[in-house]
């Protein structure tokens, strides 16, 4: 059987190619994409920025699809079953990040849409026991940017620790759905977009933000916590600026601009300033239940697979509102 599917390959524009439909080895699942989210990380794969592998990838980390075949001694997984599957498709579990609970940092972890092949194709393989059942009530389309956006979101806010006001810089696919769990959970959310985006700032608004501005405005008041998904390094200082005493600064994107030099003073009082790499199967399980418990109204901007060169140039653009995500079938 033969498959479409979207490739990259060095030094080529992304093409869209026929390929073998690929059988499930042990402990994996195949797929068959129903959706697949577009996500900041795909383009610093196809810009160098994260040094792409050596061979044709299939990119995409936020993949829904219908389990269609089970590969040998997988349990826990039924045909017909809506799979989930995230950037962190594989970890060694040995390891001694692994065996201290953090197996984001494993050192020899395989990541989805990178050492893996990904969902931009109309079928994929995911290692079960890394893969997430999904909660009801939702769309494929609407699944989809949970499993990145929405998930790195969550661990980003997890280690934000319990802030009260919260700034998100960056008002994309992640910051959209991290406005709705936290205002949720009875936060204050200010919303910081591009200076001058003002669709960004209603649409903050909208999903109840208390304030949305440029990012080079000041919020109206020191915040406990700022979670930065925009990728620019010159962001950090200002955040900084913005929190207040014994407040933190997550850097939640896994590749940004330079951060220009600053001086201690924003720093000093115990500001707190950390970075966030992955997802723990822990982070994808509390959220995902979080997400059955509270109707998410995930905003998709939606293509078709072949449209995968223009979804990424748009997101590129800032022309994406919410999260762009293909549908595949
Ligand atoms: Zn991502
Ligand atoms: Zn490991």
């Amino acid at each position: 059987m033969r498959m479409q599917a979207i490739l990259l390959e060095a030094g080529q524009p992304l093409y869209l190619a026929q390929r073998p439909v690929p059988s499930p080895g042990p402990g994996q699942l195949l797929l068959r994409v129903q959706a697949c989210g577009v996500c900041r990380t795909d383009l610093h794969i196809l810009d160098g920025e994260l040094p792409p592998p050596s061979r044709p990838l299939v990119l995409g980390h936020q993949v829904v699809g219908e389990v269609v075949a089970l590969g040998e001694g997988v349990e826990g997984w039924r045909l017909g079953q809506w799979a989930g599957v995230p950037w962190l498709g594989w970890a060694c579990g040995v390891c001694r990040y692994c065996r201290r609970g953090q197996e984001n940092l494993c050192e020899r972890a395989l990541f989805t849409g990178y050492h893996l092949d990904g969902g931009f194709a109309e079928y994929t393989l995911a290692y079960a026991d890394f893969a997430y059942p999904l909660p009801e009530g939702y769309a494929p389309v609407e699944l989809a940017p949970l499993l990145c956006a929405g998930l790195i979101g969550y661990r980003s806010l997890r280690l934000a620790g319990a802030a009260q006001r919260l700034g998100l810089y960056g008002f994309g696919a992640a910051a959209h759905l991290l406005v709705q769990v936290a205002v949720y959970q009875g936060r204050e959310v200010y919303a910081f977009t591009r200076p001058g985006d003002t669709r960004a700032q209603q649409l903050a608004r909208a999903l109840g933000a208390v304030w949305a501005g440029g990012s080079d405005q000041a919020p109206p008041q020191k915040l406990d916590a700022a979670i930065l998904f925009a990728p620019v390094g010159p962001l950090v200082p200002k955040a900084l600026q913005d929190v207040d005493k014994g407040g933190v600064v997550v850097c939640g994107g896994i590749h940004m601009s330079d951060i220009p030099s600053f001086p201690y003073a924003l720093l000093w009082e115990e500001r707190v300033l950390r970075s966030v790499a992955n997802l723990t199967r822990q982070d994808g399980l509390e959220f995902l239940r979080l997400a059955g418990e509270v109707r998410l109204r995930p905003v998709v901007q939606v293509y078709p697979l072949e449209a995968a060169p223009q979804a990424l140039e748009d997101l590129r653009a800032g022309r994406v509102e919410g999260a762009a995500v293909l549908q595949v079938c």
